[in-house]
Order: structure tokens, then C-alpha cells, then sequence
């Protein structure tokens, strides 16, 4: 049996990580792999026997991440990418050079992000902007580069990192919360219009999950630690190898009938009206 530890996480149990049908030789193209929930997620789909393509801005993790999973999976094809997935040109690169190495797209991670924790009064129209050109914009135009070539393939699917902030309210997260209500507004939207091409189009809304992004914002004081375990139900954050969980899953044959759908993840956080 297979068992995957999550991550060191103090209150977390170690779980059977399961294997999920029609994922061995897939392509994917993951943006944000090189960290967090993107790496996690690029650990999983390497387990599987996919073929991965990492899209990141930061180099030293890609290569950090890529040293990782050849170390674990001496047989993956993996290679990475620099780009932002708010250049669109770049994007349109990164799909061009993932075809160029393996001939296709089967299955899109949408996982880059940043968070944006700034009360509404005092949010500038810079950082408005780029919670919105990376969480949103980059998301669309990665989808759309993407799909253009599931078209052509006959189907693919596309897997949006959302967040229960898409489906929530929250202070003092104004940005962010558009952003990823965004994020699952395109998918439900992008679901109906792709279907017919046979493209499945789903999203995955963590709660808090302890990656570098939750950290920064612990440190900073942008977020108290004990307050989330406080609000949580299940008393823990998430943790990446959990997401990654929910997304090989819906990434998989054993979810060939859900689309359109935004899978919340979050220990029961969303569910507890307080
Ligand atoms: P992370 O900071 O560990 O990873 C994000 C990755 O995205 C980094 O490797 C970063 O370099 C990359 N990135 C940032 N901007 C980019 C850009 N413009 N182009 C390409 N790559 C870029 O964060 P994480 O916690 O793993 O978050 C991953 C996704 O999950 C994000 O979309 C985030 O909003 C979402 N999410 C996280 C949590 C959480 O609690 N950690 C909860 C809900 C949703």
C-alpha cells in the first residue's frame, strides 16, 4: 500500500493514497507546480505515470521540484517552464513547447496564485490589478491556450485551483475573493460551452492549506494561526497532498460524468454558518 505522508503537518493523519483510473501517459500542463499545492499535485500525477510539464516564475523551485520527482520517479518525463501566466504570449509559448515535447495537452492545473490580504479602503488599483491578472486573467488565458488544442484532440480536461474564498465572503480579501468567484464562474461557464468538445471543466476550493503562501501570511500577521484552527471544524489546516488528492480524482476516469463542478475542500469550514 501506498502511503503518503502529509507534508509533516502535526495533527494531519497519514493516509492510503489511492490510484485513480486513466491517468498513466496523460499530459499535463500545471502552472504554480514548483510549490505548494501545484507541486503536491505534480507529486501525484507523477505517481500515476503522467507526463508533466511545470509552469512556475520561480527557477530555483522548478528545478528544486523537478530534482524531486526524478529522484522519486526515475522513468517521468518532466520538464519546466519560466513564464507568468499573465503573459498571454507566453502561455501560448509554454503550450507550443509542452506539444513540441510530448504531442499533446490531456489535463490543465491551474494552480498559480497569489493571495491579496488588504482591507478594501486601502487596496491600491495595482494590487487590484494584479490579483486579478494573475488569480483570474492568468487562469483564462492558460484555459483558452489549452482547450484550443483539446479541441483538436477530441477532449482534455481542465482543473481550476479555485478556493472556498471563491464561494465565500471574507474581509479584507477583496481582490482575491473576485478572483477565484471568477475562477469558478469561468469553469461553470467554460463546462457547459466545452462539453460538446468533450472537455471537462472543474475546479478545486481549498480551505486553508499549509503551504508557503499561508505561511508568509501567519508570519506577517495577516493571518493568526490558532483563529483558523479555532473557525475550522476538523481543527487543522489542509494540507497540498490532500488537494492533490481531490484533483487526481477529478482529473480521472472515476469522475468522467462531473463538470462544471467546484469541490471544496476546506475541513468544514464552509459548511459551519457560525
Ligand atoms: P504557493 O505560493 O506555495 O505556490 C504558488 C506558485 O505559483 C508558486 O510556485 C509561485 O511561484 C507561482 N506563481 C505565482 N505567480 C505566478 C505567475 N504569475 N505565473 C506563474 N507562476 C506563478 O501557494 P499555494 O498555497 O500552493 O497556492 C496554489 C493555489 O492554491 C493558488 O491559486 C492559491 O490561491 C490556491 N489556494 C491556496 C490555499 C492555501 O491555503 N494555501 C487555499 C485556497 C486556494
Amino acid at each position: 500500500m501506498n502511503i503518503a505522508f502529509t507534508n509533516g503537518h502535526p495533527s494531519a493523519q497519514p493516509f492510503a493514497a489511492a490510484h485513480y483510473p486513466g491517468l498513466a501517459g496523460k499530459v499535463v500542463l500545471n502552472t504554480g507546480g514548483a510549490s505548494g499545492i501545484g507541486r503536491a499535485m505534480a507529486q501525484g500525477f507523477a505517481r500515476h505515470g503522467a507526463r508533466l510539464m511545470l509552469l512556475d516564475l520561480d527557477v530555483d523551485a522548478l528545478a528544486a521540484t523537478r530534482a524531486e520527482l526524478k529522484a522519486a520517479y526515475p522513468e517521468l518525463e518532466v520538464e519546466t517552464i519560466r513564464a507568468s501566466v499573465t503573459d498571454d504570449v507566453a502561455v501560448e509559448q509554454a503550450c507550443v513547447a509542452t506539444e513540441a515535447r510530448f504531442g499533446r495537452i490531456d489535463i490543465l492545473l491551474n494552480n498559480a496564485g497569489i493571495s491579496m490580504n488588504k482591507p478594501s479602503l486601502e487596496l491600491t488599483p495595482a494590487e487590484w490589478r494584479s490579483a486579478l491578472d494573475i488569480d483570474l486573467s492568468g487562469v483564462f488565458y492558460t484555459t483558452q491556450a489549452a482547450a484550443r488544442r483539446m479541441v483538436r484532440q477530441g477532449g482534455g480536461v481542465i482543473l481550476s485551483t479555485a478556493s472556498m474564498w471563491g464561494l465565500l465572503s471574507a474581509r479584507n480579501r477583496l481582490a482575491y475573493c473576485a478572483a477565484k468567484a471568477g475562477v469558478v464562474s469561468l469553469t461553470k461557464s467554460l463546462a457547459v460551452e466545452w462539453a460538446e468538445h468533450n472537455i471537462r471543466v472543474n475546479a478545486v476550493c481549498p480551505g486553508y492549506t499549509r503551504t508557503a503562501l499561508v505561511d508568509t501570511l501567519i508570519t506577517t500577521h495577516a493571518l493568526d494561526d490558532a483563529t483558523l484552527l479555532e473557525r475550522t471544524p476538523l481543527r487543522r489546516l489542509g494540507t497540498p497532498d490532500e488537494m492533490a488528492e481531490v484533483a487526481l480524482f477529478l482529473a480521472s476516469d472515476s469522475a468522467a460524468f462531473i463538470t462544471g463542478h467546484a469541490l471544496v475542500s476546506d475541513g468544514g469550514w464552509a459548511a459551519d454558518g457560525f
